[in-house]
């Protein structure tokens, strides 16, 4: 029987299933439902021990497996992970509740993270001087670091995790995983198939739980380095408690993406973009769209328009046919979205389009349809804070200066995305802009695997970002060999 199929799930340490060492449980939703789909176990220190000790024996011969072999495995497992692309989508679906179709789409983001890791053999490759002086050379070698601990959000089951265990695998390291809590189920199946690559035993691992197995491998001695994806407290606690403990750490957080509308934008694509951005995945994106900055001049026509098309969005359980927007992740989620629409208009904005009213937002599940605030300024909270739900707000601006400024304003800087047809507006935004991630005529840019997710500011906490050679860099090492030929 799969993993995927067991109402109290186990913990993958050393190749085998186990039973975590604990009593406690956790209820696994399916958020378009309400129903409980499995049970995740909250394991302790003695689980996480279990496992650190399982990768680090794993370790001294993978380590020692040539990169190409290694890379073999991973184009093994990439053909496995297309062949089992719906099934894999119809989980990350299930447990975190977007549309089937934004599951195939973050499954495949999932499987470039594992097509870029496969390039292992070029991307290990030392550089060289033949002749640093008279007889010396020198040359620089990269290893691996040794295990690697990941820890990542409900929101991404697929994609997030593999932002991290294929490169930090192929490079030579083993891996131990501490998915999300709310969605943990896609993790057990991820693993199967990598077993089933010829990935083996103790090279991946996975400890289910929350807070105690994450404080586990930042304080266990012999975890190297910490990939960490989540929210900004949480990822700042993260940075800190590692760092302290003189771990590698790169901590990706929260946000608060911006985007800037022009006057001379083509309103059809932007509004479609940012409809997109701000109410797909039903606006549990790192990168969704929640503030946007429009040119005074054209705001009616933009906000008329935006609106017309979240009426004709479709809400519902994401595997049914059609279906654009999912609920959130819990019944607490969508508690804390509807208080923040009630301070949305105890602040004083305006509400354009209230999506506690939908008829499809009042179904059994955790559901809240689109809701767009206009005229929202710098100083409320719903500005401010990351809802992290398909609510978006609104502010009106004289020109792409004042938006700009509006913008460097906020304590987050991951995306921030520009609607318009002019090159110069481009190039100042693009240099005056605090954000990691830009785009212009596009929703949601999310870099892919090959370039880093770079986000700046509150929304990220260390050196070198995940994905791309920041990734490859962030789990190795280098060594340096001089060399005198007499
Ligand atoms: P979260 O911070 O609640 O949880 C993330 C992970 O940390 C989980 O595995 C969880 O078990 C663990 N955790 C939670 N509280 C903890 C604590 N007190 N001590 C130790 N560990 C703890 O985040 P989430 O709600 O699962 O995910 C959504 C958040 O992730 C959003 O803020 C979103 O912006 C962010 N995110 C950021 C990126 C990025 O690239 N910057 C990508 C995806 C998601």
């Amino acid at each position: 029987m799969t993993q995927t199929k067991v109402k109290l799930l186990k913990n993958y340490i050393g190749g085998r299933w186990v039973e975590a060492n604990t009593e406690k449980t956790e209820e696994v939703y399916n958020p378009a439902t309400g129903e409980v789909i499995a049970h995740v176990p909250i394991s302790t220190q003695s689980d996480v021990d279990e496992a650190v000790q399982r990768a680090n024996l794993a370790f001294e011969d993978w380590k020692e497996v040539p990169v190409p072999k290694r890379a073999r495995i991973l184009f093994k497992y990439q053909q496995l992970l297309v062949e089992h692309w719906d099934e894999l989508a119809e989980i990350v679906t299930t447990e975190n509740g977007k549309s089937f179709k934004e599951a195939q789409g973050e499954v495949q983001r999932g499987i470039e993270n594992v097509e870029f890791a496969a390039g292992a053999p070029s991307l290990m490759m030392g550089e060289q001087l033949p002749s640093i002086a008279a007889d010396l050379e020198s040359g620089v070698y990269r290893y691996p670091i040794g295990v690697v601990g990941g820890i990542t959000p409900f929101n991404f089951p697929m994609m997030v995790p593999a932002w991290m265990f294929p490169m930090a695998i192929v490079t030579g390291n083993t891996f131990v995983l501490k998915p999300s809590e709310r969605t943990p189920l896609l993790a057990n199946r991820l693993a199967e198939l990598f077993e089933e690559a010829g990935l083996p035993a103790g090279v991946f691992n996975i400890v289910h739980g929350a807070h105690d197995v994450v404080n586990g491998l930042l304080d266990h001695k012999d975890v190297a380095a910490i990939s960490f994806v989540g929210s900004q407290p949480v990822a700042e606690y993260v940075y800190k408690r590692g760092t302290e403990k003189l771990k590698r750490v790169q901590a990706l957080a929260g946000a608060k993406n911006h985007s800037i509308v022009l006057k001379d934008a083509n309103m059809d694509n932007a509004t479609t973009q940012i409809l997109n951005a701000a109410f797909g995945s039903a606006g549990e994106r790192c990168m969704a769209a929640s503030v946007v900055a429009v040119e005074d001049s054209v705001a009616d026509e933009f906000i008329e328009m935006l609106t017309q098309k979240a009426n004709e969005i479709s809400i519902g359980n994401g595997m049914d046919e059609g279906i654009f927007l999912g609920p959130v992740i819990r019944d607490k989620h969508k508690e804390r979205t509807l208080e923040y629409i009630d301070t949305g208009e105890k602040e004083g904005a305006t509400l354009v389009r209230d999506g506690r009213k939908d008829e499809d937002a009042q179904r059994e599940g955790y559901f809240v349809g689109p809701t767009i605030f206009d005229h929202v300024t710098t100083e409320m909270k719903i500005w401010q804070d990351e809802i992290f739900a398909p609510v978006l707000s609104i502010t009106r601006v004289k020109d792409l200066e004042s938006a700009i400024d509006l913008t460097n304003q906020s304590r987050f800087a991951n995306g921030a995305c520009l609607f318009t047809k002019d090159g110069g507006s481009v190039r100042q935004f693009r240099e005056t802009i605090d954000a990691g991630m830009l785009g212009v005529n596009i929703g949601v840019p999310a870099p892919m695997a090959f370039f880093p997710f770079s986000g700046w500011k509150d929304s990220f906490y260390g050196d070198l970002h995940a994905n791309g050679k920041d990734g490859l860099q962030f789990y190795t090492r280098k060594k340096v060999l001089t060399t005198r030929w007499v």
